[in-house]
């Protein structure tokens, strides 16, 4: 091994008693564990180390050329998360940035095999049968959750006696796209899709529908630009102590004892675009040869705190790994997917149902009007988030994001021809054979990531993460990373404020006074770490207390999230950095918005009867009564927005017999009805 006579980071043993505490990997954990003991400078030396050459791990941005798509750069991996998301939102704000509000629109499948929650399709019809045993087998699991907690969906499915395509069409994908479970769906322990149907406070698809299975446009929040987010993390940290190497990987943990711990580090070539490809000492990676001969040193710290993905944790501990570390570490399995970002609009509309079509529509389940439904979805319905079962085998999935749909920062009346499209093909292993990646457009292709994502199959829960409290804090190493719990960009966040606290730093008061925030960190560090957090605000009035709201406070309106649509967007054509309507209009050419306009126009009219204000044709992007047709639309999308809460509210409220408000977090039945009866009113 080559070494050089230089010490990659300083080696002496800080003489103010200060703990010196490594951490390894700058994304949300490794970020957020940082930020926390840099509160006490006092306490800790904080040296915070990432192999490649950015801040953020997962969470990054790319840029874009805004002539052709009207947005200046796209959130690449992680676009967007809920309203439970408060610590998330309380380090955006910390840093200046807020995420925007967004309803959810998903499409699954095509065809015959489409269907979605924003209105009722031919195949929720054929399938009524199901779609009610479903809703029934929700409140039984829930009732008995403790028989289900582990038992994977597959059997699930097999004991309510599931068609074959009712299991793999509508049952999987609802829980695929969320956590990245992908093609591990089947695999995933029961609770989780009951859960993601039937908690008020986290349920994406809460509250279920008798008749259409999912009818809510689930509130989420899209991101700020990530890419700059972390650069300001990154520079923040730094101004409050924080050694921050990039480009300095851990390539072992050689020893750790009561005297410290010593690691091997390796300083890595930087990539002009910050993604350092993987090093040779990277045998996981498949592509693993670069900086092959860098050199190396050694360097000793007191603690550790290690927030990379589970398997390199397990191989950055080498051989002081113990039994125990080795076994849960070994255990967490992960899946290589990766995701091509295109503009191929020819692709998405062949593989996914990217538009409303009358002919799959039904305006009646079970006797139920649902013509408002169908009504909203003829102009608004814009899926952000699409599946499709693979026609060979629907088993399995690929999933796509409508990036120019979903993110905030694009013109809302981009033409689709100019959109830009998320395309993940799951499992390289084993289902590389369905994959149709080849058809995609070359010239069309903006970039490709490869991902190692984490499998939620139910030996997670049984093997990795209820034995976690029983490494951390051993051996003065820690472990953080979203892999400690679900595949979120919040639990990254917790789980890393979680291994400073543990070290010692103060969980923070504001986010103490918020009860939804309080609630989750306790939660998350009593299963990980197997200890209760106390109190510790000698003030419980003041900042943070009015951030939780709705059920259980989990919906977050603290700073770091605005009621606006697309402020983003608003604030980028300001910067210059996104198009304005009429600039898209200018930019993207006469043939492109003619294009654009045909989409609208080819949307069903809807009769002048209907109760739905929305429809009033006016999706163009020409000027219309000196406001441009973007702002009618934005305007629109506000107004259809607030209809569609109200209309849904009445929907919900028709079909379940209990009251919903809108306000992004539904309530509990108020009194116990006949389809809610198996849902006890504070059993969360
Ligand atoms: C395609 C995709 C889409 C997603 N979408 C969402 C979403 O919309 N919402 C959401 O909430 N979550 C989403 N997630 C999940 C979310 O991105 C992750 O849960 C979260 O970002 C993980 O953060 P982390 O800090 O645990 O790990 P990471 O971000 O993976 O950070 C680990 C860091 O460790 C570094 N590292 C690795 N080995 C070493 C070493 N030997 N030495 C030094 N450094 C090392 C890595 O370079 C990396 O920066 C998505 C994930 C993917 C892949």
């Amino acid at each position: 091994m080559k070494r050089s006579n230089k010490p990659l980071l300083p080696t002496t043993m800080p003489k103010d008693g200060r703990k010196k505490v490594l951490v390894v990997g700058a994304g949300a954990a490794g970020m957020a564990c940082a930020h926390h003991l840099a509160e006490h400078r006092d306490k800790f030396d904080v040296t915070l180390i990432d192999s490649v050459d950015y801040c953020g791990g997962q969470a990054f941005s790319i840029p874009l050329d805004k002539n052709k798509h009207g947005a200046s750069w796209l959130n690449q991996g992680v676009q967007g998360g809920s309203y439970i998301f408060h610590h998330t939102m309380t380090m955006f704000a910390r840093q200046g940035y807020q995420a925007n509000p967004v309803k959810l629109q998903v499409a699954f499948g095509k065809d015959d095999t489409f269907w979605t929650n924003v209105y009722p399709t031919k195949l929720i019809e054929k399938y009524q049968k199901e779609v009610q045993r479903f809703f029934k087998m929700l409140g039984i699991v829930r009732a008995l959750e403790v028989l289900f907690v582990l038992l994977p969906i597959k059997y699930l499915l097999k004991i309510f006696r599931f068609s074959y395509e009712f299991a793999n069409v509508v049952a999987l994908p609802m829980v695929a796209l969320f956590l990245g479970t992908g093609n591990y769906t089947p695999e995933v322990p029961s609770v989780i899709l009951e859960r993601l149907c039937t908690s008020p406070t986290y349920g994406m698809w809460y509250p279920p529908d008798k008749h259409s299975i999912i009818s809510n446009l689930p509130p989420m929040v899209v991101f700020p630009n990530f890419g700059e987010f972390y650069e300001n993390w990154r520079k923040s940290l730094e101004a409050r102590g924080v050694t921050v190497r990039l480009s300095t990987e851990l390539v072992e943990v050689v020893k750790r004892d009561k005297k410290g711990v010593q690691v091997r580090l390796m300083k890595r070539t930087p990539a002009e675009d910050g993604h350092n490809p993987s090093s040779a000492e990277a045998p996981e990676a498949p592509t693993s040869n670069a900086d092959a001969n860098a050199p190396k040193e050694e360097e000793e710290f007191d603690e550790i705190v290690i927030c990379t993905l589970a398997d390199t944790t397990k191989r950055l501990l080498g051989k002081t790994a113990s039994l125990r570390e080795r076994f849960v570490l070994g255990s967490a399995k992960f899946a290589d997917d990766i995701t091509i970002t295109h503009n191929d609009a020819d692709y998405m509309r062949k593989h996914y149902q990217t538009d409303f079509d009358p002919s799959t529509a039904v305006r009646s389940l079970a006797g139920t009007d649902q013509s408002w439904r169908v009504d909203f979805a003829a102009s608004n319905f814009r899926p952000m988030y699409l599946i499709k079962p693979y026609p060979a085998d629907v088993s399995k999935i690929e999933m796509c994001f409508d990036c120019t749909n979903y993110q905030a920062q694009f013109p809302p009346s981009t033409p689709y021809d100019s959109h830009v499209f998320q395309t993940i093909f799951l499992n390289k292993d084993r289902d590389r054979g369905l994959w149709t990646d080849d058809e995609i457009d070359p010239s069309k292709i903006i970039r490709k990531d490869w991902w190692h994502q984490l499998c939620h199959g139910w030996t997670h829960y049984a093997k990795v993460v209820p034995w976690l409290w029983a490494l951390q804090g051993r051996r003065r190493t820690r472990f953080a990373g979203s892999w400690t719990l679900v595949n979120a960009h919040e639990t990254a966040v917790i789980s890393g404020i979680a291994a400073a606290v543990d070290l010692g730093a103060a969980y923070p008061e504001d986010l103490e006074r918020d009860r939804w925030a309080l609630l989750a960190f306790r939660c998350y560090y009593a299963l990980v770490y197997g200890k209760w957090y106390r109190r510790k605000a000698k003030e419980q009035k003041g900042e943070g207390e009015e951030w939780a709201s709705g059920v259980y406070g989990s919906v977050y309106k603290g700073p770091g999230v605005v009621d606006e649509e697309r402020k983003i967007w608003r604030s980028e054509v300001e910067k210059g950095r996104s198009l304005s309507e009429e600039e898209l209009s200018r930019m993207l050419g006469s043939d492109n918005m003619k294009q654009a306009e045909t989409r609208a126009d080819d949307a069903p009219k809807v009769p002048a009867e209907s109760s739905n204000p929305t429809t009033n044709g006016q999706n163009k992007s020409s000027i219309v009564n000196g406001k441009s047709a973007g702002q009618d639309r934005v305007s629109e999308k506000k107004d259809s927005a607030q209809f569609q809460d109200r209309d849904r509210d009445d929907a919900v409220s028709k079909l379940h017999g209990i009251k919903v408000n809108g306000n992004g977090a539904p309530p509990r039945p108020s009194a116990p009805v006949e389809q809610w009866s198996f849902y006890g009113a504070e059993d969360e």
